[in-house]
């Protein structure tokens, strides 16, 4: 992927008519855009900040059916989930891994409903089942979480599901578009919608933001899939439009592993608030959450509430044998979820449906909004299907069940660099001619120079925030080790676009201010 040359696709036929456009580069848009361009249809998407840098970098990082759905009754939903999930981990089998999830259960009674209950999900997932669920001992639980509490334990529930990398996955599907013929833009924003003299829509206005550039862009069909932001887009298409989003707020916090010490993930299926908890091993730390806080504030870079970091605290505490402290966190992060607005409940998030809904106004715009991570691939195949059932598209079949982004067949020296797909054995290549590329950016990160030089090359950064959160995982993993990362980050990124001393100053005080946010 290269932004300049990107661009050029826009500027070298300036009346060019896209068959769609994509606004918002999030799971959602980036789903949309590669299941129009597989089918063959002239493709655009754009997005106004980095790919991933709303809701799709900051999930539970799960690819699962959701057992919490199922208590709540959603069987469809949770059975459709289950069957993405397994298109899912086939696909992108380099971002996706089975996870083990380990219930712990104090009462007879839980015992017996988190069996049956389990087993009801295994039933679901068919012959796409990760692994069969199953009862263990107190202390079989102990010896799978050795920091587990034992007092009144009465055995745990044994469960598999999936779990990826988001941005990275985000970023794979930008590439993807990318390979098959369509144009993807970061830090490009659409500030209005083109109509004709019939009031339908026929394009839209957009800026690119780094260079001021404005464009007028025509296309057959919008498509509007900015999440939380949809109902900005839904006023651009009419002034007047009455919400349709509620957000509600989702913190996870980032801890060492020593507070897990274990391979399996935890999961309190029902906490004080009534959601589940999780605490969950990645890249060698615990991810623990979530929230579910209803909110008024729409922000790209949403702050995380003291209550929601001291309730996620003193939730795993409960739990653990070595409870954790403000001091311990190394990372916290906050989503939003585009709820429906329920304007008579709107306290009652918790019990709003993740499902998706795809709408299409009466001057052609079509939405697509709400759903999960895990149904990306099938919510970007109904959106698509509408257009053409709605007469906008030509028909063309579907192609993105089995499109496989990596088939995993390279050998590595290091198999950690898997998350990179093909541009793994590029890597190592880099790391052998120049062994000084093989050397960490910061001694407590996983991450090497040559993995930045190729990100620089490869994956269309252009903020030094989009290497270190989103492309690399460090700001997630240990914010203030990546900020001590930061100027060697930003000296490559510099050294890979020929930009100076004030583009690395400007960055640097940029991530200064966003890590920030993050501790
Ligand atoms: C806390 C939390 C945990 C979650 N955990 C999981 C999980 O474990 N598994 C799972 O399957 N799902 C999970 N989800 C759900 C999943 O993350 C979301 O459904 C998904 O990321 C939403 O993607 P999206 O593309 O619709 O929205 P976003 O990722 O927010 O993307 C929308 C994009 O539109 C862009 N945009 C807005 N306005 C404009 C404009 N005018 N011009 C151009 N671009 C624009 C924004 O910049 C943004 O990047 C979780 C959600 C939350 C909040």
């Amino acid at each position: 992927m290269n932004r300049n040359s990107l661009i050029r696709n826009l500027l070298d036929e300036p009346g060019k008519l896209w068959d769609v456009i994509v606004i918002g580069g999030g799971a959602t848009g980036l789903g949309v855009a590669l299941d129009s361009v597989t089918r063959g249809y002239k493709t655009l998407l754009l997005e106004q900040s980095d790919f991933s840098k709303g809701t799709s970098s900051r999930s539970t990082k799960l690819v699962h059916g959701g057992v919490r759905y199922l208590s709540q009754g959603d069987v469809l939903l949770v059975k459709e989930a289950l069957h993405e999930r397994g298109i899912f981990l086939k696909n992108a089998p380099h971002l996706t891994a089975n996870q083990e999830f380990v219930i712990p259960v104090y009462t007879l009674w839980d015992v017996i409903l988190y069996t049956v209950g389990l087993k009801f999900y295994d039933l679901l997932s068919g012959r796409l089942s990760m692994g069969k669920s199953y009862y263990i001992s107190p202390g079989k639980a102990i010896e799978r979480l050795p920091l587990l509490k034992s007092e009144g334990l009465k055995g745990a529930i044994v469960y598999h599901d999936g779990q990826f990398d988001d941005s990275r996955m985000a970023v794979t599907l930008a590439s993807a578009c990318v390979e098959n013929g369509g144009t993807v833009l970061n830090y490009f924003r659409v500030n209005g919608l083109l109509k004709d003299e019939t009031g339908k829509i026929k394009g839209v206005d957009a800026r690119d933001v780094i260079s001021g550039r404005e464009f007028r862009i025509n296309s057959r069909l919008v498509i509007n899939a900015t999440g939380v932001f949809a109902d900005e887009i839904h006023r651009m298409d009419h002034r007047d439009s009455k919400a349709t989003i509620r957000p509600s707020q989702g913190v996870h916090v980032v801890l060492d592993n020593v507070f897990l010490r274990s391979s399996s993930a935890i999961m309190i299926p029902k906490t004080d608030d009534g959601r589940v908890l999780f605490a969950i091993p990645w890249y060698g730390k615990v991810v623990v959450g979530t929230t579910d806080t209803p909110l008024n504030d729409i922000t790209l870079e949403p702050r995380a509430l003291d209550e929601e970091i001291d309730f996620i605290l003193k939730t795993a505490g409960k739990y653990l044998t070595m409870p954790p402290k403000r001091e311990d966190i190394k990372c916290v992060f906050a989503g939003l979820r585009p709820l429906a607005a329920n304007h008579e409940k709107p306290e009652a998030t918790k019990e709003v449906s993740r499902r998706h809904k795809i709408t299409l106004s009466p001057s052609g715009l079509l939405s697509i909004i709400g759903g999960k991570w895990t149904s990306y691939r099938r919510m970007a195949e109904e959106t698509i299907d509408k257009a053409i059932r709605s007469g906008i598209l030509g028909r063309k079949p579907c192609a993105t069940k089995d499109f496989r982004f990596y088939s995993g067949n390279c050998r590595l020296k290091d198999e950690r660099l898997k998350i990179y797909g093909p541009g793994a054995a590029e890597i190592e290549k880099l790391i052998d001619k120049d062994p000084e590329t093989g050397d960490l950016i910061d001694s407590r990160l996983p991450y090497t120079k040559a993995e930045i030089t190729w990100i620089c090359r490869n994956e269309m950064p252009v903020k030094l925030e989009d290497v270190l959160a989103r492309r690399s995982r460090a700001l997630f993993l240990d914010a203030r080790a990546s900020l001590d990362a930061a100027p060697v980050v930003a000296a490559i990124m510099a050294r890979e676009s020929g930009a100076g001393n004030d583009w690395i100053e400007k960055e640097l005080d940029d991530y200064r201010n966003l890590v920030g946010k993050y501790l």
